[in-house]
């Protein structure tokens, strides 16, 4: 087997198990390892680290199967995907929720791999050489693990593939091609997905049980739903009795489902409204115009997405955030996330802070959110922690 050979002084963050070997780290190469291709990971004394996959195009060159000396096969492969399915028992016996993810890349020892399943559909995400070299492997194993499911769609159209070398790769990878629309259910609320050309593999499963939470306070609120995409937030407040939902989002085609699935779900008086605009300008006009919500949910998407850019970022949250604080009732709350992983919980803290000073307004913290339990973080793989959020109420 080809293998290679690490600095001594790069050896550190191996021996603490994080998954990533970055090119400085290495030594030398021994053998022509193909991309995707496993190799044996020495330490400058010539003992074996561990086993993981050789991309040569990425700044990340390695990234680990394992800590040990066991070659990685076919049956290793099956095995990571089973475990990663197995240890979703809870959500596949929970008949209220029939879309979560199964596999979610380091945090279940597959780098380079996200599995979603809607309803009766698999959508997989190769984003690295490794998960992209056992493809066929990963697609009969959810075969024989989920015997029933109609088709797997492949969704590998992110950006960071090119950092791999790898095109982007859209298309059927097993079984029927999905339709337009799927339907899932989540928690007793009814969305549309639409897997082939929504964002991500088509829905923010990592906000379940957040909005979930939010449920809890929605009865009756007037609610501002900013960054709504096909609805989410906004949905899962009426499904809960809200007076009134305004959802405010720049992409047409999220509107035209978030509209399908308010109508799927119209179950009282809720009045809602959609606004495509950008956040920005639409919360200033709201603020013009002197509107007011008891309970506004602002769920921006990634703005930093480089350490260069986390200042632009920071300012961009307290932008939006003394916003909806200016927008809010005496006693309402806010819902305010941050999916940036580099912007840390304690940096988008004090942002957030900073932002009801700026308001004048004091608040408390109801609850510290994070994505949902499907979505885990590796123990020594903090990157795997990216959504972060606070449930905050304004004190009178
Ligand atoms: N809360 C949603 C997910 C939000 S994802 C859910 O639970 O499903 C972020 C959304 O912000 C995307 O739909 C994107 O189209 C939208 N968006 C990005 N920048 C925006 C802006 N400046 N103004 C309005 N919407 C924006």
């Amino acid at each position: 087997m080809d293998s290679v050979v690490l600095n001594s002084k790069r050896e550190f963050s191996l021996v603490r198990r994080h998954p990533w070997i970055f090119s400085g780290a290495i030594q030398r190469v021994l053998g022509g390892p193909q991309p995707g291709e496993t190799v044996q990971v020495l330490s400058d004394d010539g003992d074996i680290m561990g086993m993981g996959a050789y991309s040569p195009s990425s700044q990340i060159r390695i990234r680990m199967w394992h800590f040990g000396d066991l070659p990685v096969t076919t049956d290793f492969i099956v095995n990571r995907i089973g475990q990663a399915i197995g240890s979703r028992a809870y959500y596949f016996a929970d008949g209220g929720t029939n879309a979560f993810r199964l596999v979610n890349a380091e945090a279940d020892g597959f780098p380079g791999l996200v599995v979603d399943k809607y309803a009766d559909w698999l959508v997989c995400q190769f984003s690295a050489a490794g998960a992209e070299y056992w493809k066929q492997t990963v697609v009969d194993a959810l075969n024989r693990f989920l015997p029933d499911c109609k088709g797997i769609y492949e969704r590998s159209d992110v950006d960071s593939r090119a950092h791999e070398g790898l095109e982007p790769k859209v298309g059927v990878l097993s079984g029927e091609e999905p339709p337009d629309r799927i339907e899932i259910i989540e928690y007793g609320c009814r969305y549309f997905v639409d897997v082939k050309n929504g964002h991500k593999t088509g829905f923010y499963l990592d906000q379940r049980e957040n909005r979930q939470l939010i449920k809890r306070y929605s009865n009756g609120a007037e609610v501002l739903n900013a960054f709504s995409y096909t609805g989410g937030f906004g949905i899962a407040a009426m499904s809960a009795g809200a007076a009134s939902v305004t959802h405010v989002d720049l992409s047409e085609p999220a509107l035209v489902l978030a509209r399908e699935n308010t109508v799927l779900n119209e179950c009282c008086a809720t009045k809602s409204e959609f606004v495509n605009g950008n956040v920005f300008s639409v919360l200033r006009q709201f603020r013009a115009e002197e509107r007011k919500f008891d309970f506004i949910v602002l769920d921006p998407p990634k703005f930093a997405d480089s350490k260069g850019s986390l200042m632009r970022a920071a300012r961009g949250y307290k932008d939006i955030n003394l916003l909806g604080m200016q927008l809010l009732r005496p006693g309402g709350m806010i819902a305010t996330f941050s999916c940036s992983g580099l912007m840390t919980p304690d940096l988008f803290h004090k942002v957030v802070s900073d932002a009801a000073v700026d308001a004048g307004k004091d608040f408390q913290v109801v609850a510290r959110l994070s994505q949902s339990q499907d979505h885990p973080e590796g123990l020594s793989f903090p990157e795997g922690l990216y959504l972060k959020g606070l449930l905050l109420r304004v004190l009178g």
